[in-house]
């Protein structure tokens, strides 16, 4: 069977599919005694309780869209049918609850799953859901994780929040296929991005046309997805798999090459990180500094804020691994698609448009705080540039600096060294500030462009939208028209200008901000290599011509079609 998505991270892989159930318990057949029967009765009506009661507090915290899901799932757990079935399981048959809940969710689901229309036929994948939700909460077992597999597979899920994909286990993940939608920039698709995993996302009805086990190949080029291939077409993607790989490969050998032009201008190439992991840390000799330390994947998946010390930790290890090289810490940028669950925030129509990030740190000063506390205790183990998201304002920035001098008048008076030069600095990320990039270079040391939320607010799509993708157009001449500005403004103030999106590693757009006269980029590690290859072909002559040209053009299409058709190689 062929099934089609969204190609977020390219690659191919061909394996043994693993359908990911984050909250499933395992049931067995098993019998209770007449004695045990009100005891079973009482655990499942309680287990029921349970799972709405977690349903309810997650989805509080969700957009309404996200929380339609969870209120379709409490339906199916309050049921009166199923729940009749089930007690009579255990009354008449002396079935053992839990076998009693995955016996009559099974029978509804299976029903379901037999009927043509397709709407009704997702219904079944929610009521596998909800039954996941009830057996979890019968078993008091936590949600499962991606973190460690047991064998190389490719993950079928419904969903991947940011924080399966950031700690998902590398060396067992094949590649992943979700259900869910999520644009190129989800933060799902750049973690998966980063890691270097296939990922095709948005594939409709997936997970009632899978089953655990089943041989699949993915092709993440063209976002198919090839249930159960046949012989002739395992054969074609085991080749397209061994080239693939003899690509990336080559690509690797210019990992360790100095990032350059063919005309031998210096190019600084940066890591992007989540996490001070090793995994994440492994690009440390090939890189110039981390060009963003997305530092909010500290706070996901626990139900406290990382207190200072633990902060501290973390960031001195970036910064004395990577010392002298700078590390461009950002603080933290919660809200839009990344939540946590250890902070408030709040419930809003439109969090992209909201109190993220910044704006959030600012109404929760005790946790901005601590983290600039963290951050500038940090900064006497290497080179510290902090980076501010979500700024769309020179009060923001103000603001901000405000906080910074209070934290570190704090340490001061504690006792606590602080290093002299660290630089304050601002993502680029919003339009307004983009359009006032003179004023904001003599406010900042430094500035780095947060491409996938430019282009966000600037095209006016949710990045997240995989419905909308079409609109979501980072080669947009208004996108290179902003840059255009930003860059020459910042390089005639003599302040550094870098760029960290995920236009940062795509070696199109590199080169047209070449053209532009950006002379710093950072990308995930899987990039790095693909980068200092197109780099190395590449001359400022010819980037500038591309450039000048490019911005006589109109659309996206004639963009693309100019810089695909100059720069083949
Ligand atoms: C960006 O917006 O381009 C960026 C680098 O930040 P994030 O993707 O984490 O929002
Ligand atoms: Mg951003």
């Amino acid at each position: 069977m062929f099934l089609k998505g969204t190609a977020v991270s390219k690659g191919i892989a061909l394996g043994t599919l693993f359908v990911y159930r984050p909250n499933a318990a395992e049931a067995t057949e098993s019998y209770c005694q007449d004695g045990e029967k009100a005891i079973h009765v009482e655990r499942f009506a309680l287990s029921g309780r349970t799972a709405i009661e977690k349903l309810r507090q997650v989805g509080k915290d969700l957009p309404e869209n996200e929380a339609k899901i969870f209120v379709a799932h409490e339906e199916i757990l309050a049921d009166e049918e199923m729940e009749k079935e089930i007690i009579e399981l255990i009354n008449k048959h002396n079935y053992c609850g839990d076998w009693a809940i995955h016996t009559v969710y099974a029978k509804y689901a299976g029903l379901l799953q037999s009927v043509e229309d397709p709407l009704i036929r997702e219904r079944a994948a929610d009521i596998l859901d909800a039954r996941d939700q009830l057996l979890a909460a019968w078993s008091g077992k936590e949600r499962r994780s991606l973190s460690k597999l047991e064998a190389p597979v490719i993950v079928a899920a419904r969903d991947l929040f940011p924080l399966d994909t950031a700690t998902l286990d590398r060396d067992n993940v094949l590649a992943i296929v979700t259900e869910a939608g999520g644009g190129l920039t989800s933060h799902a698709a750049i973690i998966a991005r980063a890691r270097g995993i296939p990922a095709v996302l948005g594939v409709p009805s997936l997970l009632e046309r899978v089953t655990d086990g089943q041989t699949v190949a993915v092709d993440a080029f063209e976002g198919e997805v090839i249930l159960a291939p046949t012989p002739e077409k395992l054969e074609q993607y085991e080749k397209r798999l061994e080239e693939w790989r003899r690509v990336q490969k080559d690509n690797l050998k210019y990992l360790d090459a100095e990032a350059k032009t063919a005309d031998g201008v210096r190019i600084d190439i940066g890591l992007n990180i989540a996490s001070a992991d090793e995994e994440d840390l492994r690009g440390v000799d090939h890189c110039d500094s981390v060009g963003l330390f997305r530092t909010e994947f500290l706070y996901m998946g626990r139900s406290t804020p990382p207190s200072e010390e633990e902060q501290l930790a973390v960031y001195g290890k970036v910064l004395s691994v990577f010392n002298p090289r700078p590390v461009i810490l950002r603080t933290l940028d919660i809200g839009g698609d990344k939540t946590a669950e250890c902070l408030e925030l709040p419930k809003e129509d439109n969090p992209f448009l909201g109190v993220r990030a910044l704006r959030l740190c600012f109404t929760q000063p005790d946790v901005f705080i601590a983290q600039l506390r963290a951050a500038l205790r940090a900064s006497v183990s290497g080179q510290l540039w902090l980076m501010l998201p979500m700024v769309g304002s020179i009060d923001d920035i103000r603001l901000a600096k405000h906080f910074i001098a209070e934290a570190k008048d704090r340490l001061t008076s504690e006792g606590y060294p602080v290093a002299g030069n660290v630089k304050i600095g601002v993502m680029i990320e919003i339009p307004s500030l983009a359009l006032i990039a003179d004023l904001v270079a003599k406010e900042v040391d430094f500035a780095s462009v947060g491409s996938n939320d430019l282009c966000q607010y600037c095209c006016a799509v949710d990045r997240q939208n995989a419905d909308a993708a079409e609109y979501y157009q980072p080669h947009h001449p208004a996108m290179y028209r902003l840059l255009s500005q930003v860059i020459s403004e910042f390089n005639k103030a003599g302040k550094p200008i870098s760029i960290c999106g995920e236009m940062g590693g795509d070696p199109l757009a590199v080169a047209a901000l070449v053209g532009l006269g950006l002379r710093k980029f950072s990308m995930g590690l899987s990039s790095v290599g693909a980068m200092k290859r197109a780099l190395a072909a590449l001359t400022v002559p010819k980037a500038e011509e591309l450039a000048r040209t490019i911005q006589g053009l109109t659309t996206e299409a004639e963009v693309l079609r100019h810089l695909r058709e100059n720069l083949a190689n």
